[in-house]
C-alpha cells in the first residue's frame, strides 16, 4: 500500500514545520523555499495551530524537497536541524496533542522513557489522521519506528533514504525524553521503493 494516496495532514503539523524552517533558515530562507515549492500562500501567513486536515502530504513533501535542493549537499543536515526544531516546537506549543502534559518522565527507566516518547509521536500522528500507519517496534535494546505512510517523502523517488526531517525529530524526541544522545538511522525509505520508512534508534557512546 505505502504512499499511494495523497493523505491530508493537519494544519498543526505544517505550522510546526514552517516555524522550524524559519528558526533554522531565517525568514528569507523560509520565503525562498515556500516560493520554490509553490507554497507561496504561506508567506507571512502560517497555517493556524489546529487539527483541521487542510494540508496535502504532497505539499509537505515538496517543502522537504525544496529545502534539500536549496542547500544541495548541506540539505540533509539542515533538514535534521529543522526536524529537531519541529519537535521542540511541538513540546512547547502542542504538548497536549503529544500527550506530554503533566507526564513525569524523569523518574522512569530509560527504556520506558524511549517507549513513551516514540509511542507519543506515533499516537499523535494517528490521532490526527486515521489513514496514518505508524508503529513502534522493540527488539533487544533497539527501538524501531516504522512509518507505512510518510508525508516527508510522499510522491518522491530517490536511491537513498530522504526523510531527514523525520530523523531529526525522532532523534530530538529521544534526547528530550532520556537526556541522552541517540543516533537515528533511516534504514528503509518508501522513496527508495521500500514498503515503509524505517528508523532505528541507536545509543551512542557520547
Ligand atoms: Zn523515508
Amino acid at each position: 500500500m505505502g504512499n499511494s494516496e495523497d493523505l491530508v495532514i493537519v494544519n498543526a503539523l505544517m505550522r510546526q514545520a514552517l516555524v522550524a524552517v524559519e528558526e533554522v533558515m531565517g525568514k528569507n530562507g523560509l520565503n525562498a523555499v515556500l516560493r520554490m515549492s509553490s507554497l507561496g500562500q504561506y508567506i507571512d501567513n502560517l497555517p493556524p495551530d489546529d487539527l483541521n486536515p487542510s494540508v496535502k502530504s504532497s505539499d509537505y513533501a515538496r517543502l522537504n524537497e525544496a529545502i534539500e535542493s536549496f542547500y544541495g549537499r548541506g540539505g540533509r543536515g539542515m533538514l535534521r536541524r529543522i526536524g529537531k526544531a519541529s519537535f521542540q516546537y511541538a513540546v512547547r506549543e502542542q504538548s497536549a496533542l503529544l500527550g506530554l502534559a503533566g507526564v513525569a518522565l524523569k523518574l522512569l527507566p530509560r527504556k520506558q522513557q524511549m517507549r513513551f516518547i516514540l509511542n507519543s509521536m506515533a499516537n499523535a500522528l494517528k490521532k490526527t489522521n486515521r489513514q496514518v500507519h505508524v508503529e513502534v517496534e522493540e527488539a533487544d535494546n533497539t527501538f524501531v519506528y516504522v512509518a507505512r505512510t510518510c508525508s516527508v517523502c510522499y510522491g518522491r523517488q530517490s536511491d537513498k533514504p530522504i526523510c531527514h526531517l523525520y530523523v531529526g525529530s525522532i532523534g530530538e524526541a529521544v534526547r528530550w525524553a532520556t537526556g541522552q544522545p541517540y543516533q537515528v538511522q533511516e534504514t528503509h525509505c518508501i522513496a527508495k521503493g521500500d514498503p515503509y520508512c524505517r528508523f532505528e534508534v541507536i545509543e551512542t557512546d557520547a
